[in-house]
This record gives structure tokens, sequence and C-alpha cells, in this order.
């Protein structure tokens, strides 16, 4: 049955670099258009320092921030923008929790995130986790015309 007040959102997903690097980006990407979401954007991008330490500004006292800047700066990430009805929270029940190896099989964290010594790091994809969350990461990811 449908739930009522379901909400049209659109979501904030980084493929992060261990995604790129062990070519993950179209399985997961494929996990998360089975569950209807559509694409709104997409592009691969450099992160600089800046947009770093904003969007991780949450984590940027804490001690590991500096392993975290160096490992998202390792080689491009893939932005993207993904809408649909309660995406935001959908995709990060998909997406499993932070540490990869305390994610459940079946989540993607849990299949395909490090299961050796960076598991709490190398985590395949960041998203939004609240629609305040998105909104401000879709601006800072996404250039004015670059949503569709
Ligand atoms: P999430 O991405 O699950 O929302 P956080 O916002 O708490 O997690 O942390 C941001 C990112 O920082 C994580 O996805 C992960 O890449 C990294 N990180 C978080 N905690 C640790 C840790 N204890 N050691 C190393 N990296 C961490």
């Amino acid at each position: 049955m449908p739930r009522l007040n379901m909400a049209q959102e659109t979501t904030l997903i980084l493929f992060k670099p261990d995604a790129v690097q062990k070519n993950l980006v179209g399985q997961v990407l494929a996990r998360y258009q089975t569950e209807g979401f559509t694409i709104r954007g997409i592009k691969m991008m450099t992160l600089s320092d800046e947009i770093l330490a904003e969007h991780y500004s949450h984590i940027a006292e804490m001690p590991f921030f500096p392993s975290v800047r160096g490992f998202m700066q390792e080689s491009p990430i893939v932005a993207l923008a993904l809408a649909g009805e309660d995406v935001i929270t959908k995709v990060r029940d998909l997406l499993g929790p932070t540490d990869s190896n305390a994610a459940e099989a079946g989540t993607i964290r849990g299949d395909l995130g490090d299961k050796s010594g960076d598991s709490k790091m190398r985590n395949v994809c960041h998203a939004s986790d609240s629609p305040e969350a998105a909104q401000a990461e879709l601006k800072r990811f996404f250039n004015d015309g670059e949503l569709f």
C-alpha cells in the first residue's frame, strides 16, 4: 500500500573515489534506478580543499578528517542528483551505516565497502541525510542549469 504524504524529493549522492577506482559506479547506480529513482543531474569532478571543508564541516575537528580529505581527493568522484518519493531516507537505507563492516549484507556499504581496516572511511557513497542537507548539498555540488 502506498503511504500517504510521500514527498517528492531530490537527494545528493557522491560516488567516492573507492567506488570510482573499483568501477562500482554502474552497479550502485543500477541499485538506485531499480528502485524507480530518476536522475536529475550527474557529473564527474575533483574536490577542492574548500568544498571538502564545507561538505565535511561536521567532522572537521575529528582526528581522521585529514585522512578523509586525502581519500576524497585520490581520484575524481561522481556527483548524482537523484529524485523520487522519499528518496532521501530510502537512499540512506539502501546505503547502510557509515562503517562498512557494520553494514548488513544487501546494503551497498555492506556488499561493496572496504572490509579491511578502512571500513569506516572507504564506504562507497555519500548521501544526504535530511531535506535540509539535501538542499544545501545539491547547491554545493551542482550549478544552476546542471539539474534537469
Ligand atoms: P555518513 O557518510 O555515513 O553520513 P559521517 O557524516 O559521520 O558519515 O562521516 C562522513 C564520512 O567521514 C564517512 O562517510 C566516512 O567516509 C568518514 N568517516 C566517518 N567516521 C570515520 C572514522 N571513524 N574513521 C575514518 N573515516 C570516517
